[in-house]
């Protein structure tokens, strides 16, 4: 069967895979072209195809499998101060192929340039971020009551699945690979079916940095087959997901059935709270970058705005007016603020919700009516006033560039709606009250939550869910703790041990 890529992709991939050919999995450092269905890819800016390749399938992820572990003998091999300067030098990779990379993450994903420069320099720095940890995350010295020397090692988990959703892909990519790799585990990532080009443009450059062949292997392919298979693998230790609750659901109970360790970044309905007291006009700008940036495909993103009633006619005005100067265009033009939705399935998602949000008696201040565009799957910045915290449009994740602005009157009340989710990813309040900013900080139950400022994230800062948005963190030394497995080690330092029958006894002074 012959596949499709658009020339412009071809050419984008040119830097990485400069003997063109069909797209595969990296699997050993080699490319190996899957035998499943077609998966067909459409460019988000116009609804034309863009790529199509075939599913990797379980021969492939079974090699994948049997390469990372491999790699990761090899890898392991390595002092933790010679992972590090391996990492150090893929960050310095990445950076020098920085633009090419973000060049293809925008045309096959849809994300503007602005964004995806932004996102690249952000991958080399968890590279160097992790370089750093290699040699200093480590095992410790327990002093017991007794005469052993008891020490801790920090282990690898071996071999990790990581499978990753289309919205940030390489983002995610190098956000979940760089910490796996400083604690010398080997990598099998599953990028989304509809993003796999710049995970797989990661591995071939990472490798190229010095990074030995199995260390990352990327499945290119669908969940259900490919990403299956790969949880089916028995020289898979962990399991991460990033993703949508259904599938993480279905990852978390398989993961389980195999007894597995599991981390799920899971989705969001994140409360974004304004006080009268608040400056509002940088409250606003706040606001609109919480929800309108990346279209609102991101994960953290500010979909519910809670709004005191003293200015919530102001501030919802102000927060329209915003909306309305955004740049909405092609990926591709550095002046494009926000792209399309990646993927029909998703544009019709957010399109459907915002026709359900009116039917429930919403109104559309500013934005999309909930009828498609003639061309690509773009979404206006859409603001949503009247909204209950019961409607659909409050409890749904839309991941679009949709907001649901809701009335409260006090801050009880105000926190109250914030935990009235099933989610429980991040959240914020913007006030000048300093002791009532910490009250409600400490009162939502979200991992993340930001004080007069929305959306700031960093590699050093732990990251993840309460409730439905998942368990488990990511970033900052947490991320370590998940990569890595401990083993207590005894060694029995006197001359004449005391041995007794069943456990040795313990000392007390
Ligand atoms: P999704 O759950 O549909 O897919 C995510 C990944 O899972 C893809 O790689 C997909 O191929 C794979 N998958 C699907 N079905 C599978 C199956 N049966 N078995 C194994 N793998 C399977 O999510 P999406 O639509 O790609 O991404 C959007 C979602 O991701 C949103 O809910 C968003 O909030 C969430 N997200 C969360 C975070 C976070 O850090 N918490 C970050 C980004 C995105």
């Amino acid at each position: 069967m012959t596949h499709f890529i658009d020339p412009r992709l071809r050419e984008a991939t040119q830097p990485f895979w400069p003997d063109a050919g069909i797209i595969g999995s990296h699997v050993g450092g080699e490319r190996v072209v899957g035998d499943g269905a077609t998966v067909s890819v459409n460019d988000p800016a116009t609804g034309q195809l863009l790529f199509s390749y075939p599913d990797a399938g379980a021969d492939v992820a079974a090699k994948a499998a049997a390469a990372a572990a491999v790699g990761q003998v090899t890898w392991g091999r390595f002092t933790a101060a010679g992972r590090g300067r391996v990492m150090q030098a893929v960050a310095r990779a990445i950076l020098a192929s920085a633009e090419p990379l973000a060049q293809l993450e925008s045309l096959s994903a849809g994300k503007p340039i602005r964004d995806t420069r932004g996102e690249v320099a952000k991958v080399a720095e968890m590279f160097e971020y992790y370089a750093g940890w290699a040699d200093k995350f480590h095992g410790d010295v327990i002093p017991v009551p007794s005469s052993h020397l008891n020490y801790t090692r920090r282990e690898p988990m071996g071999v990790v699945l990581q499978i990753t959703p289309w919205n940030a892909p390489i983002f995610t990519a190098g956000w979940q690979i760089a910490p796996a790799i400083s604690m010398g585990n080997a990598v099998l990532l599953k990028p989304s079916e509809l993003t796999p080009l710049t995970s797989l443009a990661l591995a071939v450059i990472a490798e190229a940095a010095g990074l030995p062949k199995g260390v990352v292997n990327v499945l290119a392919g669908y969940g259900h087959t490919t990403g299956q298979a790969a949880l089916a693998q028995p020289a898979v230790k962990k399991v991460v997901f990033v993703g949508s609750v259904p599938t993480g659901r279905l990852i978390g109970e398989a993961a389980a059935r195999r007894l597995l360790p599991s981390v799920l970044e899971l989705g969001g309905k994140s409360a974004n709270i304004v006080f009268a007291d608040a400056d509002l006009e940088r409250a606003a700008i706040g606001a609109q970058a919480a929800i309108f940036g990346g279209a609102g495909q991101s994960c953290v993103a500010g979909s519910r705005l809670l709004v005191q009633s003293a200015v919530y006619d102001r501030f919802v005005d102000l927060v329209a007016q915003g909306a309305a100067k955004i740049k909405c265009g092609d990926p591709l033009s550095a002046d494009t603020e926000i792209g399309p939705i990646n993927n029909a399935r998703q544009h019709d998602h957010v399109l459907s919700l915002i026709r359900e949000g009116a039917a429930e008696g919403a109104e559309i201040v500013i934005g999309s009516d909930g009828t498609a565009q003639q061309q690509g799957y773009y979404v206006k910045p859409t603001v949503l006033k009247n909204v209950t915290n019961a409607m659909a449009i409050a409890r749904k994740e839309v991941f679009g560039p949709v907001v649901a602005a809701i009335r409260f009157d006090t801050e009880e009340e105000a926190i109250a709606i914030a935990n009235d989710s099933e989610f429980g990813l991040a959240g914020a309040v913007w006030t000048s009250d300093v002791a009532r900013a910490h009250r409600v900080a400490a009162q939502v139950k979200a991992g993340t939550f930001w004080i007069n400022s929305y959306k700031t994230i960093n590699v050093a800062s732990p990251f993840g869910g309460y409730n439905n948005s998942g368990h488990g963190r990511s970033s900052g030394v947490e991320a370590l703790y998940e990569y890595t497995q401990v083993k207590s080690v005894w060694v029995e330092t006197a001359a004449e041990p005391a041995i007794a029958f069943g456990y040795a006894p313990g000392l007390r002074d």
